[in-house]
């Protein structure tokens, strides 16, 4: 259903669509829940195909879901620990896929669900994923869909407020995949691609799809590492996982806070921002301010109007229910340049400036709260994506990851863009 209860579909549908008639963003009518104690499955890919497996029963494509996790899902994800009991504090390593950030889970499962469900259709038009981008979900969805049958990509990214191996991932693809350098910020990608949505011409000619953290193709496989993540803790420490994400958008996120609405063992999950405090704000005012995104170190996350606020508005209605779900902790620039320095140095663990602000939320927990508790801490990507930013800061060149690496070779083109539908219209025209 939509969050602003204006359309019923199904599962499949609601992914293909992306964003709802009404303009709200789709959510399950209902979220199943799992006993831990009874949970069979063991890799990411069977945690996941277990658990989606409820939500694709009725859909064409629940015969294949087994297949599309395997696909999707065939890169590591690892809960490494940092320290062991009786404070075991572990790293969710989340940027072992091709353009090393979390983003790729999301990404990949997207494309290999579309891939499979378009294949099904009479309709022999392509077609057109928007997808609006601080950094990493472009150069993910792009890597994910770049040459599958049926599927175009158009990816709009802020100029200059990625760093330039994200601008690499972001344009160097070709074939079905467009990158369009919007003059404004990200929020202003984000509204043209809305406004895109919200034109029925264009999207019916265009066939449009999302596929931005608010298509559920995406976070329901997130929903399932967050799942992983709690069952793998449980079964070695006998304890709830303490969650620690890194927050922009809040995709992350809500992943992590359905895992647990499922019955999942996690305990407490806290947000980590950057300065951009929309959210923060929010929990202790309790009045919701969406304002213009800032610039930080942490690019991927600087969102000032996080559009999953409205699915976890939907989950958590209530102010005083809402303050006990979730805590946030802000972290300014100079706060993620300490985390960095201070876990090289002292752990010789280097961190992305996202997964950094996580680290910088543990460290500021009160004692009590870190005693006897298990708590993790998402690594959303790899520190060799902001090596302009990182390198400095410990005095080291970071190794790059090889499917980085490949990437970084291949050449680059991108189209400049004004963020106004007009000019979206005319860059869009002649690709059909
Ligand atoms: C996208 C991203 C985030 C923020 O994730 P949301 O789902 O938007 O909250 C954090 N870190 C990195 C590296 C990202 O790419």
């Amino acid at each position: 259903m939509s969050t602003r209860g204006g359309q019923e579909t199904d599962l499949v549908s609601a992914i293909l669509q992306g964003l709802a008639d009404d303009g709200g963003l789709f959510v399950p009518d209902s979220l199943p829940t799992f006993d831990p104690a009874s949970f069979k499955g063991e890799s990411l890919a069977e945690i996941a195909d277990e658990m989606l497996t409820p939500f694709f029963a009725d859909t064409e494509l629940a015969d294949e879901l087994g297949e599309i996790c395997r696909d999707a899902l065939n890169f590591p994800v690892n809960l490494r620990d940092l320290r062991g009991d009786p404070e075991p504090l572990a790293v969710l390593e989340l940027f072992h896929g091709p353009t090393a950030a979390f983003k790729d889970v999301g990404a990949r499962f997207l494309a290999a669900l579309m891939e499979r469900s378009l294949a099904k259709q009479t309709d022999p038009r392509p077609v057109t994923i928007l997808v609006a981008t601080s950094g990493d979900t472009g150069g993910a969805v792009a890597a994910a869909f770049h040459q599958r049958e049926g599927v175009r990509v158009g990816v709009f990214y802020p100029r200059g407020q990625v760093s330039p191996r994200q601008q690499h991932q972001l344009c160097c693809w070709g074939d079905n995949v467009r990158s369009f350098e919007v003059n404004g910020s990200f929020d202003d990608c984000q509204a043209l691609i809305k406004t895109a949505f919200l034109d029925p011409a264009l999207r019916e000619s265009l066939r449009l799809s999302a596929a931005n953290s608010i298509n559920l193709g995406r976070l329901l496989p997130q929903v399932a590492y967050h799942s992983a993540a709690a069952l793998w803790n449980f079964r070695r420490h006998g304890k709830r996982l303490n969650c620690i994400v890194p927050t922009g958008n809040l995709g992350n996120a809500l992943a992590c806070i359905w895992s647990r609405a499922m019955g999942f063992p996690i305990d407490r999950i806290v947000l980590a921002v950057n300065a951009n405090m929309t959210i923060p704000d929010y929990l202790s005012t309790g009045e919701w301010r969406p304002r213009p995104s800032k610039t930080t170190l942490a690019s991927a996350m600087d969102v000032g109007d996080p559009s999953n606020m409205e699915r976890l508005f939907h989950l958590v209605p209530d102010f005083g229910d809402l303050r006990e779900t979730v805590a946030a902790h802000p972290v300014d620039d100079d706060g993620i340049r300490a985390q960095i320095a201070k876990d090289y140095k002292d752990y010789g663990e280097i961190w992305c400036p996202h997964t950094a602000t996580g680290f910088h939320a543990y460290d500021h927990l009160a004692r009590s709260d870190r005693q006897g508790t298990a708590w993790s801490v998402c690594a959303t990507a790899h520190p060799a994506k902001f090596e302009t930013i990182v390198e400095p800061i410990i005095g080291k060149t970071i190794d790059v990851p090889a499917s980085l690496a490949d990437i970084l070779k291949l050449p680059t083109e991108c189209i400049s863009l004004e963020p106004d539908i007009e000019a979206l219209r005319s860059a869009l025209v002649d690709w059909t």
